[in-house]
């Protein structure tokens, strides 16, 4: 991994990684995205082969059952799968980035020998609950609880939104809650908790606009119970490390965003060259040039903020207001050429089997989930001292 990367010469193995995962994105993926789509079923048979080709494991060592690759390597992946199906790249996004990850980054060595392997090797997938009905972008307004007994924890609480959670393969949820107070301070802890223990219950699936075939639930947890070595990381750090989860992950949103944003821009060329109006092809008035035109330099400028955020991230140095920056404008980008390519295809744009009505419906998340927009903003100012 150099110190840059450029989005016009990338090194030959992720080169490679981003080819075989567009092949597999446009021959498997593809030709079942509109049924899950208006069925709103979750595509085990398409996460099934994304396991098969290591992509839950990409980032993390071969030890723990990974591809040995690293963290750029997955918003490649994300980014061609995002081009294509936003739920699909959802799936992978929040099983490797929110669900295996907080375990690598925070896990003690038995955690990690427990469930890294499953969720690295995409058999199992996890969920990260922190936003809760009155804890969304002001997530420290935790009101789960989690209560020492004995040798256990004792959660009660709800969390919403939760992503993965409720799939027939989702074994596990990491969930924040308040395990005490100090000096007035709520304290946050983080909790590994199996889907299997009883009193955990994931609440019947949410009817979205978009992401339909991904698995979306609200949560509730009464007295449920599970033994005090399921703490994860330190006691009271439970917030700031889901924090810094967010700022690797807004990376990886950004990818998908700008796989969404480029998915949009090769639609919009194949139509403008195909569809005659007033004798000739759309493409050929400068109105629908200049618009194709402009969404291809959103989804480039979007990508090199990415590169340069994943870039400053592997290299160890700070990254959390470029992974913000880059957030922000691929989201942005994402929903801006959506609106463009709906516009495009006309009548078409809005009947549900064409890709672009599903990427209008798809984008509008990507500008509320990990951080809405404003809260990128407020970190943002915050990191250039305002
Ligand atoms: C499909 C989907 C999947 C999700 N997956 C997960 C998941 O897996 N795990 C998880 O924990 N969460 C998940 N979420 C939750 C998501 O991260 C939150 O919805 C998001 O952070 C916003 O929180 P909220 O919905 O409570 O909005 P609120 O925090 O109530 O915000 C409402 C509005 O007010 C604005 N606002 C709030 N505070 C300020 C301020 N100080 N200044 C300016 N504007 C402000 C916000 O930007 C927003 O526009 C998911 C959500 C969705 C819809």
């Amino acid at each position: 991994m150099t110190d840059y990367l450029s989005t016009g010469s990338l090194p030959e193995e992720y080169r490679q990684l981003a080819l075989t995962v567009r092949d597999f994105a446009q021959q498997v993926v593809a030709p079942v995205s509109a049924k899950h789509d208006a069925e709103h079923s979750f595509p085990y048979e398409v996460v099934a082969g994304m396991a098969e080709m290591g992509l839950f494991g990409l980032p993390f060592p071969e030890e723990f059952g990974g591809m040995g690759g690293d963290y750029f390597a997955l918003c490649l992946a994300l980014e061609e799968l995002g081009k294509i199906d936003q739920s699909v790249a959802i799936t992978l996004e929040a099983g490797v980035s929110l669900g295996a990850m907080p375990i690598y980054r925070f896990g003690d060595d038995k955690q990690k020998n427990e469930w890294l392997p499953q969720l690295t090797s995409g058999r199992a997938l996890a969920g990260f609950g922190l936003t809760e009905p009155d804890a969304g972008s002001d997530a420290g307004g935790t009101r789960t609880t989690a209560v020492e007994d004995g040798e256990s924890w004792v959660i009660n609480g709800a969390k919403q939104f939760i992503t993965n959670s409720g799939t027939d393969i989702t074994r596990l949820v990491t969930v924040t809650a308040v395990t005490g107070n100090n000096g007035g301070k709520k304290e946050i802890s983080t909790i590994l908790v199996p889907t299997s223990t009883p009193g955990f219950v994931a609440e019947p699936a949410y009817n979205k606009v978009g992401w339909n075939a991904s698995d979306t639930h609200p949560l509730s947890f009464t007295d449920v119970r599970v033994p005090k070595e399921n703490l994860l990381g330190e006691r009271g750090r439970g917030y700031a490390n889901f924090l810094r989860i967010l700022d690797e992950g807004r990376i990886a949103i950004a990818a998908l965003a700008v796989g969404a944003a480029q998915g949009c821009v090769d639609e919009s060329v194949r139509y403008a060259n195909e569809r005659q109006a007033f004798g000739q092809a759309i493409g050929r008035n400068q109105a629908i040039a200049f618009k194709i035109a402009r969404m291809e330099a959103r989804a480039h400028v979007a990508r090199t903020a990415y590169y340069d955020a994943a870039a400053l991230m592997l290299a160890g140095k700070p990254f959390k207001k470029a992974a913000s920056i880059a957030k922000m404008v691929a989201s942005e980008a994402a929903m801006d050429n959506a609106r463009d390519a709906t516009q495009i295809f006309g009548g078409n744009g809005f009947m549900n089997e064409y890709p672009v009505s599903r990427h209008y419906r798809d984008s509008k998340i990507l500008e509320i989930g990990e951080g809405t927009t404003e809260v990128q903003l407020m970190l943002i100012a915050r990191e250039l001292g305002l």
